[in-house]
Parts: C-alpha cells; sequence; structure tokens
C-alpha cells in the first residue's frame, strides 16, 4: 500500500459521521494493527451489507431479508404501526425496547421547500397497510417537533380519517426526528407511554 492508498482510506472513514480526520486516521491505524482479527471480519460484513441489505417491502426498514426480523417476529403487537421519519429514528426506538408493535419509515417529511410531496414519501404504502381489517387498531406518528414533521403529521391524519383507527402522537416536548437517538431509553419510554391522541 502506498502513502497515498493510506490517505485514501483514511479520506474515506472522515466522510462517515461522526469521524473527523484524527479519529479516521486513528479508525485506520487500528484496523492496520488488527488486521485479521478486526480489519478481516470488517471487510466480510462491508461485503455482506453491501450485497444482501435490502429495505422492507412492508415497514422500509433495512435487513438482509424481506420482510424485515420486526415484521416477521410473531411475538410483535401488529395492532400497532409507529410511523418515524428515518431508520435512525427506528433503530432508536428498539433499541429503547419503548415500542412493542410495528413500524414504518416515510423515509423524511412533506417539505414545501425542499419540495418533498407526498409521492416522495412512503406514505402510500402506510395507507395500505393502516388497515382495520388487518388487525390495525393504533398509527403512533413519532414525528419531529419541527413545522415539516408537525405537517407530516396532519396530513397522515387527515389521510387516515374515518378508519376505524386510533391516531396518537408522542407526548410534547420530545425531540424527534432523527434525534430521538441522543434520546435516552427512559425518555423514549416515557414519550411513547404518554402519547396522545391527534
Ligand atoms: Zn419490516
Amino acid at each position: 500500500m502506498t502513502g497515498n492508498d493510506l490517505d485514501q482510506l483514511i479520506q474515506l472513514f472522515a466522510k462517515l459521521p461522526g469521524l473527523g480526520p484524527r479519529s479516521a486516521r486513528r479508525a485506520v491505524l487500528a484496523l492496520i494493527k488488527r488486521r485479521e482479527t478486526l480489519m478481516a471480519p470488517l471487510i466480510r460484513a462491508l461485503q455482506n451489507t453491501a450485497e444482501r441489505v435490502k429495505p422492507c417491502g412492508a415497514c422500509g426498514n433495512l435487513d438482509t431479508q424481506d420482510p424485515c426480523a420486526i415484521c416477521r417476529d410473531p411475538e410483535r403487537d401488529r395492532s400497532i404501526i409507529c410511523v418515524v421519519e428515518g431508520l435512525g429514528d427506528l433503530w432508536a426506538l428498539e433499541r429503547s425496547g419503548a415500542c412493542r408493535g410495528l413500524y414504518h419509515v416515510l423515509g423524511g417529511t412533506l417539505s414545501a421547500l425542499d419540495g418533498v410531496g407526498p409521492d416522495e414519501l412512503n406514505i402510500a404504502s402506510l395507507l395500505a397497510r393502516a388497515d382495520p381489517k388487518e388487525g390495525v387498531a393504533e398509527v403512533i406518528l413519532g414525528l419531529s417537533a419541527t413545522v415539516d414533521g408537525q405537517t407530516t403529521a396532519h396530513y397522515v391524519t387527515e389521510r387516515l380519517m374515518g378508519r376505524d383507527i386510533v391516531i396518537s402522537r408522542f407526548a410534547h416536548g420530545v425531540p424527534i426526528g432523527g434525534e430521538l437517538d441522543y434520546l435516552d431509553d427512559g425518555t423514549l419510554t416515557a414519550a411513547l407511554k404518554a402519547r396522545r391522541p391527534m
């Protein structure tokens, strides 16, 4: 490996969220020092992820299988769908164990400014899934407290109106939507428990 190759590797690592140039250099050094025990398994895991991971056709979660492990899990409460903006939110909720239902990843929020309309988000698939005849009784909107997040929440609520489904949202004052990740599990669980109707 020439110096240029190493530089390129460090630059690639530095593109990852949370890694600046200094931590990227440390990460690359650690990998080189632990070539067999760390670098080789990492290469295999990256390769596997690149080849096999795809969005779940039902909820939008990422998994090597479709439907994803959450959608396939017989222990989940299939009467509840928790709607989130992104995967980071889903993973944060999953880590906290706060939600025993299923999820639906919208892939963002409606935004007039950025030209994001309902067709750009996974809203049609949510409307198709949120069917009382399929046993769905509640849709929880875990969307951010931003203007766009709330616009999206109201849009989804309007579209679900008239169905025999409870529509609720997280307790107010909880920063969510890409920020769920920074909340501790207790706060997340409390926010979900204190949810209120739209
Ligand atoms: Zn799924």
